[in-house]
């Protein structure tokens, strides 16, 4: 197999804030692998939270270069090679791992979620992000998202009840809230209770990652569901928040690949959790590649490339709200360039 990678730098429309920082730039890089005559790519979209940037990802896939097996169908072997070479680096192994996903496809002649038995029928509806500003400026993003029937609110900051006072005010639309681990389990279970009269779907992360017993003492304090993101990054994480969470968030740049994502809806599944499956800012290729395992989830956050300026790809299309899975083979992107 032919391999290349190159950076990839997007843009976010309005500056994106969640309760730990803000940024309208995200470095990632763009993965393309090569073999029977087809071309797969695959994106990284590297989370500091994670350990990872621009920089370590670019170092990190050089150094997976000679761990790609010359067969694509070695999907496993893949993930095992790269496992052996490096313990972390999640977003660089995302982009391999979706590369030869999208490679694969293309030489079946079928769609990912095809491949993967998942119907694109039961795409479930996707969040739209509101990041955290000032109350006019969430106003006017509430605004800006009118075609999205699900809004996911980030808060965290002491203008929480103002903000959700304001959004429930103006939109009868289903709210999620986001905390990003903002809280302490006390401090959630005070917000919590607050954000209930606003009728909230869920509360993501109320508290820093790590405190499983403080996670379960905020869910047996609270009627919204808790939804753990940060606490999870691979399938490993998963049991021991059995009975401390509602449900657990995937991403791909946390877990390494649609292959670990798919394991992690199982280990869920077998522990009665709901999964929501989430994204960081990212191009259509990884926002494509979430969707197309989006119908065995309950609830999709994946808006990454919607928040964007200038989306380099096209593939996944979000119409009424829902997600519509594109039907070529592989993952189903192209290039706008
Ligand atoms: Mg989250």
């Amino acid at each position: 197999m032919r391999f290349s990678f190159e950076p990839l730098t997007l843009k976010t429309r309005h500056v994106f804030a969640i309760s730990r920082g803000a940024s309208d730039t995200f470095g990632g890089a763009l993965v393309r692998l090569e073999h029977w005559g087809l071309e797969g790519v695959g994106e990284a979209a590297p989370s500091p939270y994670y350990g990872e940037s621009q920089a370590t990802v670019m170092a990190a896939l050089e150094a997976l270069k000679a761990e790609i097996p010359d067969d694509p169908f070695l999907v496993d072997e893949l993930h095992e090679r790269m496992e052996r070479r490096m313990r972390n680096n999640p977003a660089a192994k995302a982009a391999i791992d979706m590369a030869v996903h999208d490679l694969i496809g293309k030489k079946l002649g079928v769609p990912l979620h095809t491949l993967f038995g998942f119907s694109a029928e039961c795409s479930p509806r996707t969040s739209f992000t509101i990041g955290i500003d000032e109350v006019r400026v969430m106003m006017q993003k509430v605004a800006e998202a009118a075609e999205y029937p699900v809004l996911k609110v980030k808060v965290g900051t002491d203008r929480d009840e103002q903000v959700m006072d304001a959004i429930r005010s103006v939109t009868d639309k289903t709210l999620r809230v986001d905390a990003n681990c903002a809280w302490t389990p006390r401090e959630a279970v005070r917000k919590i209770a607050m954000l209930e009269k606003f009728n909230v779907e869920f509360v993501e992360q109320p508290i820093p990652p790590g405190d499983v017993p403080g996670m379960k003492f905020v869910k047996e304090h609270v009627s919204v569901p808790i939804i753990a993101d940060e606490s999870v990054e691979t399938s490993a994480d998963i049991p021991p928040l059995a009975g401390a969470v509602d449900g657990i968030n995937i991403k791909l740049m946390k877990c390494g690949g649609l292959r670990e994502a798919v394991k992690m809806i199982h280990v869920a599944r077998a522990l009665g959790m709901k999964v929501m499956l989430g994204c960081m800012v990212e191009s259509s290729v990884g926002i494509t590649a979430a969707a197309q395992i989006s119908p065995a989830v309950e609830y999709a956050d994946l808006d990454g490339n919607l928040l964007l300026a200038d989306d380099p790809f096209a593939g996944v299309l979000v119409k009424e709200g829902r997600i519509v899975l594109p039907t070529e083979p592989g993952l189903g992107v192209r290039s706008r360039r």
